[in-house]
């Protein structure tokens, strides 16, 4: 075993050196981690009582609600490398458990991970928690919507302890070292605590300077669409659309490369980044044993697609939409002592509303006095325009099946390809979402039947129309996803379900809304006045506590 220590600690050197890349990190791990469990049965017989030293424990964890893991399992791979014992709990932890297996094992550090803006706020409680139980061991923060600075505004005046964000995993190893070795701890405590303070105080004196109107001003400077320019298109398929066996080998063009080298650390636009002199022949490779894993999945089915979509008629009514029952006319059932009743209700005025959609509006002033405060309310036409407008949401998965394999691959010691598949997965939702959307854009909805855009074009959404995902920028609120499931009915139909904090379930799940006005845009809605916090709770007719909560990313 010593010697198979050391040459994972080689392993780890280099890579902290940048002389070995992750893809390479992770493989050599394998070979160790395999090896290591072959051996394991004759070390013990002749180990005789000494037990092997390790550098630290570190437990880790995806907090409760969430679902992703890919980032934490890289850490993991990584730390393990470096001598650390990790202890890894998976997805969907909660505080409780983590802070009673931390107890447990007396670990050394703890680390938390999360992907979407709820998981913020369970770390923020985390922390809180492991004060008032009067933990003393430092904080690891790490996942995609964490950043420095939300570290250190909102996580780290909750603990005594360290807490450092951990941006990438190459950087965990030195950062988990200072933290824990004896010479360098207390100064890398004081040095981390003052850095936040100063972080803290920049971002204070920052949102001083930006200026924001009051939501009456806002809304008075929405988009102003012209909505007699003929724009509208009525789609072809009105309703629910189910695609319950959709072939992954179709999705595989569609798949946007840059985000897979970015996931496994390798810096460069896909695909120039084979020529790149430093990472190129460990990208080529790495791409090389995705298409073979990828052809694997098609062989054994081994992943499957599904998805659902809506298209519905549709207005704004104020910062709201509201979709309205497909047919043209809708029969409603009411039942009394006489019997079952049916009213007719026309679409249009009186029309049945399926779903009332809560859309957030940009508050903050702009530089340019021509700049629009948005909402995504501003790209369906209002109720009182007198015209019915439609709009769209979808769900697509490629996440069936990837339990087991995952399960798999872990049973097998297989890092590598346990991550290869995740991040293969996550690949494909959002291929599947490209292809869905260029499907419903030129068939199901069919605006604009004859578009020929380029692979790299589509990459670049350089198309007409959006499809915006709720708890993303221009949608923040999470919780909007609830009114999508809804109204799909999305576990029924595909099996996908939502998470207490709206992850989705299966993970390599995207979901979102269609705007199909040209107009629409991306933006951000950045942060909002307690004046539209209230007029929000109001509408979607939750306690202000509440809203504050799952809004609390856009809130001062
Ligand atoms: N080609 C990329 C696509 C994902 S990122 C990939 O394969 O990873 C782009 C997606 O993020 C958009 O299609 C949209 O669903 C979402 N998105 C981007 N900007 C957004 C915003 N401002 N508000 C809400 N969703 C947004």
């Amino acid at each position: 075993e010593g010697p198979l220590m050391n040459g994972m600690n080689v392993v780890g050197d280099l890579f902290g050196e940048g002389k070995m890349f992750l893809p390479q990190v992770v493989k050599s791990a394998r070979v160790m981690k395999k090896a290591v469990a072959y051996l394991q049965p004759y070390i013990e017989a002749e180990k005789s009582g000494k037990v092997l030293k390790h550098a630290g424990k570190v437990l880790m964890a995806t907090v409760k609600g969430d679902v992703h893991d890919i980032g934490k399992n890289i850490v993991g791979v990584v730390l393990g490398c470096n001598n650390y014992e990790v202890i890894d709990l998976g997805v969907m932890v909660p505080c409780e458990k983590i802070l009673e297996e931390a107890k447990k094992h007396n670990v050394d550090m703890i680390g938390l991970s999360g992907l979407i803006t709820p998981s913020l706020d369970e770390m923020v409680y985390v922390a809180k928690e492991m004060q008032r139980l009067k933990f003393k061991v430092p904080l690891l923060i790490g996942g995609a919507t964490t950043s420095r600075v939300h570290t250190a505004v909102k996580i780290d005046p909750n603990y005594e302890g360290s807490i450092v964000h951990v941006s990438d995993a190459s950087r965990a190893v030195p950062v988990v070292e200072k933290l824990l070795n004896d010479n360098t701890k207390v100064k890398a405590h004081a040095d981390q605590k003052a850095e936040y303070e100063k972080m803290r105080a920049a971002h204070a004196a920052a949102q001083k300077e930006e200026k924001y109107l009051s939501l009456a001003e806002a809304r008075a400077n929405k988009v102003k669409v012209d909505w007699n320019s003929n724009e509208i298109r009525k789609p072809i398929k009105l309703g629910i659309t189910v695609i319950e066996d959709q072939p992954i080998a179709d999705l595989i063009p569609y798949i946007d490369w840059t985000p897979f080298f970015m996931t496994w650390r390798l810096r460069g636009a896909y695909p120039k980044i084979f020529d790149d002199k430093e990472v190129g022949v460990e990208a080529k490779k790495l791409f090389n044993d995705a298409q073979a894993l990828l052809e694997e999945i098609v062989k054994n089915k081994s992943l499957k697609a599904k998805a659902v979509f809506g298209l519905f008629p549709a207005n704004a009514k104020g910062d709201d939409i509201e979709l309205y029952a497909v047919e043209d006319k809708v029969h409603e059932w009411t039942c009394d002592k006489h019997g079952k009743h049916t009213k007719t209700l026309q679409v249009g005025n009186e029309a049945k509303i399926q779903a009332t959609l809560h859309m957030l509006r940009s508050q903050r002033q702009m530089e340019e006095e021509s700049s629009p405060n948005p909402s995504l309310s501003d790209f369906i036409a209002p109720k009182e325009s007198g015209k019915t407008d439609y709009m769209g949401a979808f769900c697509v998965t490629t996440g069936i099946g990837l339990d087991e394999l995952s399960k798999r691959y872990e049973k097998d010691q297989d890092d590598y390809n346990l991550i290869m598949v995740k991040s293969l997965a996550d690949r494909l939702a959002e291929a599947f979402a490209e292809y869905l959307h260029l499907k419903v854009r030129k068939e199901y909805w069919g605006y604009v039947p004859t578009e020929a855009l380029s692979q790299e074009d589509l990459v670049r959404e350089k198309y007409q129309g959006i499809r915006p995902a709720p708890g993303y920028a221009a949608c923040p609120d999470h919780l909007e996803k609830k009114t999508l499931f809804n109204l799909l009915d999305i576990n029924k139909n595909i099996g996908v379900s939502l998470t207490h904090s709206m992850a989705m379930v299966p993970p390599s799940s995207v979901s979102g809304w269609y705007f199909a006005h040209p107009e629409s845009k991306y933006f951000n809605v950045g942060k909002i006045g307690r004046d539209q916090l209230e007029d929000y709770a109001k509408r979607k007719d939750i306690s202000l506590n509440e809203m504050e909560k799952w809004l609390s990313a856009n809130l001062f």
